[in-house]
């Protein structure tokens, strides 16, 4: 990790930055001073004192402010004759226009035509074009305008993200006129919000490599659009090699593959020199700052940089980008305070969060226009880098981070951990300020971070996560040749080996390699397959109807609890009642037990300082669940308090998840002897029993695992026996 971006890292880097500077970095120095053309200055001084002239106070307001250095400008499509002080608010200020019109304004528009007719001459396309120019909500009405669903096909669309196919498909239905769920519908993991009148379907890619299992040939549609194809999921570059394979097959299928503007030519070299079509973009200009010196909290600089433009700036939107729900929370919570003791001294500031969990009633309030005199203020995940375009975002704030999960091939370790983004996210984030007008964008690190220490590009998700998943849905695909498989950049070697061995060790296969019966089985479930085994392993122990709930309740992980700030003590409280002989599964299970006592009620929810949309969402999980078993002939049985059961099966499907009490009471992987904690968080955390399984390994301030049992090593030697040997 670039030692200037880590987190936590306080103003003596700086000095050390300096020195960098010296002799030996002549070249550097020299183009730092061609780039911020002197150009130092506190942005915002200049308005202040216009605002002054206006008699107004503004300069009592903040306490605290950072120090930028405006670098140089991301040249724009437009000409840029405003005055870069005065953006101008095109779309809100013009009167409320049908949504008709705004889709005849989108960049795309103008392209309707000639984009039919490439798509009727060629099997498959490469379609490039700025992000927000109408690519993901156009295009598959635009089809089917143009006749494409005739004879009952339909057009797909998948999105790597399950926000994005909610909110885009809310919106077609709405330009649509037809009710989400008809015509156009949606379908995300656990959830299908389609029906038979669906034409329009979109789905994330995961759902779409799932949809293989049942339709290898994809025979339903008659278009499939892959897109946002520069995002690079690791089902999305699985989704190449299978799509790729179709078309040889169905001539009469179409296929786009869709991306912002990276890649295409990548794409198209893929795809037998498919041809590409590109949208002409609309972007203006874009004004870059940096930090002077590196940020230690880049929460707080958040928050201060975010009221210093509201204090400072022309009216006009903020997004900043976070890495996850956590981060915004706390950013939310700071701004909404600091903002409520400014008063009335600032104008109104709406502080609106979005991430992946966020219920979709509050999805739907980024895009809702802002009021007259106000400035609306997005927290988002990376969600909105190029998935989601919110209109009229002038300034953004980028700290330089996002939440990436990695895999170390060499433990077998998988976790979730928070690194500095690429160059092409920064310049992707920094672009979302001019969509509208002439934008902002400003930088939580220093000119020489971005220069020296973000890599060009991200790694595509295939070549740093844990494979066991997608080697299972291949193998059931029946694709056994995994190394030779088409892939656009093809995973390390040890990884792919890694899952097979994985897999192997789950019994999902046999020692040719071949999908075993519980390896079929085990695909159906569209989770880990370490997941997929424990459920699976609640047959034999005779407890389907508490692993069910264990495996929901899982799936919501994170934020089940309800922690307000001046409630800690109640809440915590709350929390220790819940706690259960046996750790944190059983504590799930118990909690969830309860809630159904209540008949599933708000209001227990909210005494017990629960989250009832969680608990409701684990509801909702567990009833597809349900379903999945019903399929592979698992009748749903209660082990009626045995819990001895319950953590065998849980144990039969996560027995690589294993620590150990070593004597000098620290935690140790078995597997790598790797050193690590039980998390705070954990109702196991004082108890250190000697043997436990977590579900996860999360790496923020020392590697922590998260939801522990704990086990009897015996244990191990009865689920897994060709995986640990008598010694142990
Ligand atoms: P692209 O896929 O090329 O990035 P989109 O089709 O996602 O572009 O976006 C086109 C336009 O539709 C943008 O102006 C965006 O703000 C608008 N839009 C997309 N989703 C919604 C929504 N849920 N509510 C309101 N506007 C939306
Ligand atoms: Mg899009």
């Amino acid at each position: 990790m670039p030692e200037d971006l880590k987190k936590g890292q306080a103003n003596e880097k700086y000095v050390e930055v300096d020195e960098r500077e010296k002799a030996p970095h002549y070249e550097q120095r020299k183009w730092e001073e061609e780039q911020m053309s002197s150009a130092v200055f506190r942005f915002g001084a200049r308005d202040k004192e216009k605002i002054h002239e206006k008699g107004q106070e503004y300069d009592l307001v903040l306490d605290d402010e950072i120090e930028f250095i405006q670098a140089l400008r991301m040249p724009g499509s437009k000409p840029d004759q405003e005055d870069e002080n005065e953006p101008k608010l095109t779309e809100s200020e013009k009167k409320k226009v049908s949504l008709q019109e705004t889709r005849r304004s989108l960049p795309i528009f103008p392209f309707r035509d000639d984009l039919i007719q490439a798509i009727e001459k060629h099997q498959v396309l490469i379609i490039e074009g700025e992000t927000g120019s109408g690519k993901t909500t156009q295009i598959p009405q635009y089809l089917y305008e143009a006749g494409f669903t005739r004879g009952g096909k339909k057009i797909g669309c998948t999105q790597p993200r399950r926000v994005a196919a909610m909110s885009v498909s809310a919106r077609v239905a709405q330009e649509m006129g037809v009710k989400l769920g008809n015509e156009v519908g949606y379908s995300i993991r656990f959830e299908d919000c389609t029906s038979e009148r669906t034409v329009i379907k979109y789905m994330t890619d995961g759902t779409l490599h799932r949809e293989f299992l049942s339709e290898p040939d994809l025979q339903s549609y008659s278009v499939m659009i892959i897109d946002e194809a520069h995002e690079r999921t690791l089902h999305t570059d699985i989704l190449f090699g299978l799509v790729k394979d179709i078309t040889r097959f169905r001539p009469d299928l179409k296929l786009l593959i869709s991306s912002a503007t990276l890649d295409a030519q990548k794409f198209s070299d893929f795809f037998d020199e498919a041809p590409i079509f590109r949208i002409p973009g609309r972007r203006y200009p874009v004004d870059i700052y940096y930090t002077k010196a590196p940020e230690a909290d880049y929460i707080d600089a958040c928050v201060v940089s975010v009221l210093q433009i509201h204090a400072t700036q022309p009216l006009g939107d903020i997004l900043v980008f976070l890495t996850g729900q956590e981060e915004i929370e706390t950013c939310q919570e700071l701004l909404q305070e600091r903002s409520r003791r400014l008063g009335s001294k600032i104008r109104e500031l709406l502080i609106l969060p979005v991430y992946s969990n966020l219920p979709s009633d509050m999805q739907a309030r980024i895009f809702h226009p802002t009021p007259r005199n106000a400035r609306k203020v997005v927290l988002a995940t990376n969600i909105a880098e190029t998935s989601l375009t919110i209109d009229n975002i002038i300034y953004v704030i980028d700290p330089g981070f996002c939440k990436q999960n990695s895999f170390n091939s060499r433990t077998g370790m998988e976790s979730l951990i928070v690194v500095p983004i690429s160059k092409a996210s920064a310049n992707q984030r920094a672009g979302r300020a001019g969509r509208v007008a002439a934008g902002k964008c400003f930088r939580l690190y220093t000119a020489w971070a971005y220069k020296h220490e973000l890599e060009d590009n991200t790694v595509p998700e295939i070549q740093r996560i844990n494979l066991g998943n997608a080697v299972l849905t291949l193998k059931a695909l029946g694709i056994d040749d995994l190394v030779h498989f088409d892939f656009l950049d093809p995973p390390p070697l040890e990884t792919l080996v890694l899952a097979l061995e994985q897999l192997y060790a789950l019994g999902a296969l046999n020692h040719h390699g071949e999908l075993t019966k519980l390896g079929r089985r085990m695909a159906e479930f569209p989770v880990d397959p370490m997941m997929a085994k424990m459920i699976l392993a609640s047959e034999k122990y005779k407890c389907s109807e508490e692993i069910l709930t264990i495996a929901a309740m899982l799936s919501v992980n994170g934020a089940i609890f309800y922690r307000p700030k001046d409630k800690t003590v109640h809440a915590d409280a709350a929390r220790h009642s819940f706690f259960t002989p046996g750790g944190d599964h059983l504590m799930l299970l118990n909690i969830y037990t309860q809630w159904a006592d209540s008949d599933f009620s708000t209001q227990w929810c909210y005494e017990n300082f629960l989250q009832h949309r969680s608990l409701k969402r684990a509801r909702d999980v567990r009833d597809q669940l349900a379903g999945l078993m019903a399929r592979v002939e698992i009748d749903l049985v209660s082990a009626a308090g045995d819990t001895v059961g319950i953590r065998k099966a849980i144990t039969a499907g996560y027995f690589y998840h294993v620590a150990r009490l070593s004597k000098g009471g620290q935690y140790k992987t078995v597997k790598h002897q790797q050193t690590v904690m039980i998390h705070p968080n954990s109702s196991m955390f004082e108890d250190l029993p000697r043997w436990v399984i977590y579900h996860e390994l999360k790496f923020t301030t020392k590697e922590f695992l998260c939801q522990v049992i704990e086990i009897e090593s015996k244990w191990l030697l009865e689920v897994a026996p060709h995986y640990y040997k008598p010694h142990v």
